[in-house]
């Protein structure tokens, strides 16, 4: 069975590229890394309640 996976959209100034990114383990966090410079990218989940499902990372 699938598991669906929430996950964060993430545009990247840096590359002007959009990713996916992912829960950490342990829930956190969305943490994943720019396909191009795979410069790090790291949010806190459940901060504000911000439906936000696009950011942007400079
Ligand atoms: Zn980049």
């Amino acid at each position: 069975m699938e598991t669906k996976r929430p996950f964060l959209g993430i545009y990247f100034e840096c590359c002007r590229v959009y990713a996916r990114i992912y829960p950490n383990k342990e829930g956190t966090h969305y943490v994943g890394r720019c396909p191009r410079c795979l410069k790090p990218a790291r949010f806190q989940i459940g901060e504000g309640g911000s439906d936000q499902r696009i950011w942007r990372v400079r």
